[in-house]
C-alpha cells in the first residue's frame, strides 16, 4: 500500500446514511483522511454528497472508485450482499478496506474474503462494529480483565430502537441489529459463541406485521448466557442496556453521560433518538483507529475473523427464528493469521 499525502486518500463507495455520516467523519473530525472519491449506484446521490467535500471526485462504479491512484484506502457502506466485491477488489487492489457490518451476509462470503485477506500476506480489513470504541463497553471490559468480578456468568442486553422502516423483517432484526451484540459478547468475554436459541413474544399492536420484539439467547464455550432482546420499534428511543454477571459482582453500561433533571417531584434525563446519537464518539473512534492503522500499515479493530464469526453466529440464530430450536454455530477453526 501507497500513502503519497500527508493525508489518507480514502474512496467511499456507498453514500447512503452511513456513508455520508463516515464521509462527514472522514472530511471534518479524524485527522490525517482526505474523502478524495465517492461512488453509489444512484449517480445523483453520489454527486450530490461528493459536493459536500472539496476536491472529491464521483466515479461511475465501485470498482472504477478502488481503482483510482489517487485513493489509498477504501470504506465500503453499500448493502450488505454488496460487501463481498468490494472487500475482495480492495484486497485484490492492495489497499485496506473499511466495510461496514456485516463483512457478508453468508459465512462462505466471509470466508472467501479471509482467503482472500490470508493470501496477500496482511491484514487489510476493519469491519465496522463500532460498539468496541465506545467508552462504557470498553470501560466494561476493562473491569472485568481486572478479576474483582470474577468469572463472568451471564450477560443481560437490550438493543432498542424507536422505530422500524416497513421494509424491516424479522430476519433483519438480527442480521442488521443484533450482529452488534453478537460480535460484542465475543469480545468482551475473549471467547466464541457456541449456540444460539431465539424466542418471539406477542409482536407490539402497532406493527403486528413485524416479528420485534425478539429474544436472542446465546451460550459461549465457557459456559456463560447471554440474553439480548432486540425491540426495534420501542416507541419511546434508542436505548441500549448492558450488565454483566460474575461470580462476586456485576459490571452495567451507566445510562450515558447526559445530566439527570430533578424538578417538580420528577426526574428525568435524556434517552438518544438513535444510533448515530448514542455512538457518535464510538463512530468517531473506529475511524480514527482505522485511519492510523491506514498511516501506519498496523491493523487493529474487529477483523475479517470477527466479521465471519459474527456472521456464523446470526446464521445460527436465523436457523433458530425459524424453527424455533436451539441451534448450534457452525464454524471453522480460527486461522493462525487471525
Ligand atoms: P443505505 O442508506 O441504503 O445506503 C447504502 C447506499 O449504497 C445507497 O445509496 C445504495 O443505493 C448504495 N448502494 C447499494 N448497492 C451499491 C453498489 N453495488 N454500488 C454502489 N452503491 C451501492 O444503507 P445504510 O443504512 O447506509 O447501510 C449501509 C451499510 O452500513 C449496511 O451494510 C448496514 O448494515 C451498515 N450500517 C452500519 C451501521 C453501524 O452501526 N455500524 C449503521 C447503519 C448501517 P440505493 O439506495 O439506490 O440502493
Amino acid at each position: 500500500m501507497r500513502v503519497r499525502r500527508v493525508s489518507v486518500g480514502v474512496g467511499v463507495i456507498g453514500a447512503g446514511n452511513i456513508g455520508q455520516d463516515h464521509i462527514r467523519r472522514l472530511s471534518r473530525v479524524v485527522v490525517g483522511s482526505q474523502v478524495v472519491a465517492v461512488s453509489d449506484v444512484d449517480a445523483e446521490r453520489a454527486r450530490k454528497v461528493a459536493e459536500t467535500v472539496p476536491g472529491a471526485r464521483v466515479h461511475a462504479s465501485g470498482h472504477d472508485l478502488i481503482a483510482d491512484p489517487e485513493v489509498d484506502a477504501i470504506v465500503v457502506a453499500t448493502w450488505g450482499p454488496s460487501h463481498e466485491e468490494f472487500v475482495l477488489a480492495a484486497i485484490a487492489c492492495d489497499k485496506p478496506v473499511f466495510c461496514e457490518k456485516p463483512l457478508a451476509p453468508t459465512a462462505d462470503a466471509c470466508v472467501r474474503i479471509m482467503d482472500a485477506e490470508i493470501a496477500s500476506g496482511k491484514k487489510m480489513v476493519q469491519v465496522g462494529f463500532m460498539r468496541r470504541f465506545d467508552k462504557g463497553y470498553r470501560a466494561m471490559k476493562a473491569t472485568l480483565a481486572a478479576g474483582n468480578l470474577g468469572a463472568p456468568l451471564m450477560v443481560h442486553c437490550a438493543h432498542r430502537g424507536p422505530r422500524a422502516p416497513s421494509t424491516m423483517s424479522g430476519e433483519m432484526l438480527i442480521t442488521d441489529s443484533a450482529i452488534h451484540e453478537l460480535d460484542l459478547m465475543r469480545w468482551l468475554l475473549g471467547e466464541e459463541l457456541t449456540a444460539a436459541t431465539v424466542l418471539c413474544p406477542r409482536p407490539t399492536s402497532s406493527q403486528p406485521e413485524l416479528q420485534s420484539p425478539q429474544l436472542v439467547l446465546l451460550e459461549s464455550t465457557s459456559g456463560v448466557l447471554i440474553d439480548v432482546e432486540v425491540f426495534v420499534n420501542c416507541s419511546y428511543g434508542y436505548n441500549i442496556r448492558c450488565e454483566l454477571v460474575g461470580d462476586l459482582g456485576t459490571v452495567a453500561l451507566g445510562n450515558g453521560d447526559g445530566v439527570v433533571v430533578r424538578h417538580a417531584g420528577q426526574r428525568a434525563g435524556h434517552v438518544p433518538a438513535d444510533w448515530i446519537e448514542r455512538f457518535a464518539d464510538a463512530y468517531d473512534a473506529e475511524m480514527r483507529a482505522w485511519i492510523d492503522s491506514v498511516a501506519t500499515s498496523r491493523a487493529v479493530g474487529p477483523s475479517s475473523w470477527d466479521g465471519y464469526a459474527a456472521t456464523a453466529v446470526a446464521t445460527a440464530c436465523l436457523a433458530s427464528l425459524a424453527s424455533g430450536q436451539r441451534a448450534p454455530v457452525q464454524m471453522q477453526p480460527r486461522p493462525a493469521f487471525y
